[in-house]
């Protein structure tokens, strides 16, 4: 109890204004507070309906700065936020009354086009380094979205669409800078610190702050993909799933169930019609891709037709920074989606408890499969389909209900697989953090964490607690 009192009062603790100067002048970066007029900027994420006020924003400006901020932090004993993207559904990259390590100043991209390497800084997000990348005609899988971070997304596994041609983005990390918690910086390969690298290949935040990132590139340039949307009947989610399961491992598709967004290119007739809103991107020459894609394209009539030969970068169209979503979401995989299941999500979703609720299919296998389940801390290799809930909402009163339909949906759709996908998980408690490293994997990461990190000072993030010799 005791202990408890005095951990809740290190959490609420607040810095004083001796220590801001002494940030100030310790690192070389940007130190913002409230009394700065680009802190509110600064301490926004991603979602919305996350408004925690940090005592302090460190801009870092090199990894030196990082090693001063994890020190200071470590020191003083105020809760530590660690910010690359600021993506996260938790709202981990950013405390309340704590101090945020914010990474995104650290931009910097080369590429050895002979070598098939990148060697990105943790401030990159995924539409920077594809763009990168791509001027050699190269590519590495991140996830759907430009604005996250490639430092967040890998520390987590990262799936996206070259997961069945070339795996998850963990497969192609080759090494990786790591502040850890005394403050020491460690290049982690597969024979230096080999423990530590096998954590961060999924273990997300727990071991360490990472600075760079050493990634493998494919050749990918010129491919065949984009948006097909279909109307969504029980039939066509489910053949839909079928063909993805059966597809080439050059074919990795995205398929949103959800209403038709009212967007330019979908015709209005549409606006709000259940439909099969799906990105399919065949990494692999135009010929071959349209065959793999006819299927799809014969399920139904499309009402939007946009898969063609492309750029790989164009599988991130430009967004909208305004956008802030509050949602609820709910992360699971299953073995299949017969057409039972496909019945259910078609009836969920039509009677959802938002206007805009959305199941997210997402099949695996191929390249991300032929990994071993032990390889990496990412332990679902043998998980067949992702399958990611959501609900958008605007009033916070509502969440309950939101959970309500989300777990009798997740429920209606499982099939034995328990596991969870780290990076889609909100603040869900330990039980949901287990699941996304169930047996093994969570007593080999408690161990290298009470290497690594003996008091939990990583902790704002999907916590694995030190357990020594577990
Ligand atoms: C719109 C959207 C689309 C997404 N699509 C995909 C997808 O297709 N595939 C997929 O796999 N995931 C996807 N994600 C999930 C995404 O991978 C996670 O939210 C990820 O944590 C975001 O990383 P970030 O750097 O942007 O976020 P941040 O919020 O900055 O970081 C999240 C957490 O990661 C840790 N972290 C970040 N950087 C570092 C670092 N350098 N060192 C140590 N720890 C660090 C911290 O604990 C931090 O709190 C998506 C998320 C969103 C919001």
């Amino acid at each position: 109890m005791a202990k408890a009192q005095e951990t809740d009062d290190l959490i609420g603790s607040r810095l004083s204004d001796a220590d801001v100067r002494e940030l100030r002048a310790r690192v070389k970066g940007e130190v913002i507070t409230p009394a700065d007029t680009e802190y509110d900027r600064a301490r926004a994420v991603f979602y919305g309906g996350i408004d925690r006020r940090p005592a302090v924003i460190v801009r870092v400006a090199d990894k030196d700065d990082v090693a001063r901020v994890i020190t200071h932090a470590r020191e003083s004993g105020i809760e530590l936020a660690v910010r690359a993207g600021g993506h996260s559904a938790a709202g981990h990259c950013v405390s309340d009354g704590g101090v945020v390590l914010d990474l995104s100043r650290l931009r910097a991209i080369e590429i050895d086009a002979e070598g098939r390497v990148a060697s990105a800084q943790a401030g990159v997000t995924a539409g920077e380094y594809t763009a990168a990348a791509d001027t050699h005609d190269l590519a590495t899988g991140f996830g759907d979205t430009g604005s996250v971070g490639i430092a967040g997304l890998t520390l987590g596994g990262g799936v996206g669409y070259l997961v069945r041609k070339h795996g998850l983005t963990v497969d192609d990390l080759v090494s990786a800078d790591i502040v850890t918690a005394d403050g020491q910086l460690l290049h982690v390969d597969a024979d230096t610190h080999p423990d530590l690298f096998w954590a961060i290949r999924g273990g997300g935040g727990n071991f360490g702050v990472a600075t760079r990132f050493e990634l493998r590139l494919h050749e990918a340039g010129a491919i065949f993909g984009g948006f097909l949307v279909l109307p969504a009947t029980a039939e066509v989610v489910h053949r839909f799933v079928a063909e993805a399961e059966s597809a080439p491992e050059e074919l990795s598709t995205i398929a949103s169930v959800m209403p038709a967004p009212p967007m330019p290119f979908i015709p209005a007739e549409h606006h709000g019609s259940l439909v099969v809103f799906a990105m399919l991107v065949y990494a692999g020459a135009v010929e071959a891709g349209q065959r793999a894609i006819a299927p799809f394209r014969a399920l139904a009539a499309p009402i939007v037709d946009m898969v063609k030969p492309m750029r790989y970068p164009e599988v991130y169209p430009p967004e909208d920074d305004a956008y802030h979503p509050v949602a609820l979401g709910h992360t699971m995989f299953v073995d299949s989606v017969g057409r039972g299941a496909a019945d259910a999500i078609v009836d969920r979703l039509q009677h959802g408890s938002s206007p805009m609720c959305v199941a997210q299919i997402r099949v695996l296998g191929g390249a991300m499969a032929r990994v071993p389940v032990d390889a990496t801390a990412f332990a679902h290799r043998r998980s067949r389909i992702m399958v990611n809930l959501a609900a958008l909402y605007e009033r916070t009163e509502e969440k309950q209900e939101h959970a309500d339909w989300l777990s009798r949906f997740a429920d209606a759709l499982h099939t034995g697989d328990d596991g969870a996908y780290v990076n889609f998980l909100a603040d869900e408690g330990e039980a949901r953090i287990r699941a996304a490293y169930p047996g093994r994997t969570w007593d080999r990461l408690a161990a290298i964490k009470a290497r690594y990190d003996p008091t939990n000072l990583f902790r704002l993030n999907q916590n694995i607690p030190p357990a020594p010799g577990s």
